[in-house]
């Protein structure tokens, strides 16, 4: 894997971007010298749900699959705990994410809870159709009625009246250009 040619910042010398399910499946043209991968959730979410030849056709010439380190997955669930996104990401989303953390590659998604977290791992990101956000955000779980924060991402009422919970920003900041 060596590569004498100019350094772009990822392993072997060449670009990489990690592709999450949209990414595959509205898989674009994606320049040949970038390398792609994915990782086996999402081919088994392409595979159950979005499964088409074009899809098939694209995993079979041009995807890579890896699976993240587990010392990887445990640095993003903490990042995304720390945000508040933890609640709304999939298994899969944080496989995804892990992947692309730990080979210092470009994320591929459109969802910004995904953008939010490669954000704050100081990863870049790009999205395909939508706008990216343009801003970081963390996140808090308080209560409707008495503003009390909850406790831990998986609550579900408000400990101290029963209230109904609901997200809202703690603090945000402009993304870096
Ligand atoms: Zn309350």
């Amino acid at each position: 894997m060596n590569d004498s040619g100019t350094q772009t910042g990822a392993a072997g010398g060449g670009i990489i971007y990690v592709l999450d399910t949209s990414a595959i499946y509205n898989a674009t043209d994606y320049p040949a010298d970038i390398t792609l991968y994915s990782t086996p959730g999402v081919l088994r979410e392409l595979r159950r749900v979005y499964r088409t030849e074009r899809a098939e056709l694209f995993v079979e010439t041009r995807l890579r699959i890896a699976e993240p380190a587990r010392g990887s997955i445990e640095k993003v669930r903490e990042i995304a705990r720390r945000s508040g996104d933890i609640s709304r990401l999939s298994p899969t989303d944080i496989e995804v994410l892990s992947l692309a953390v730990e080979m210092g590659a470009l994320l591929v998604t459109e969802d910004y809870s995904m953008q939010n977290i490669a954000e704050a791992a100081g990863i870049g990101f790009i999205s395909l159709y939508l706008p990216p956000i343009r801003e970081f955000v963390e996140w808090e779980l308080r209560c409707l009625s008495c503003g009390a924060p909850a406790e831990g991402s998986g609550a579900k009422e408000c400990r101290i009246c029963g209230g109904k919970l609901i997200t809202r920003r703690r603090r945000s900041r402009p993304l870096r250009e």
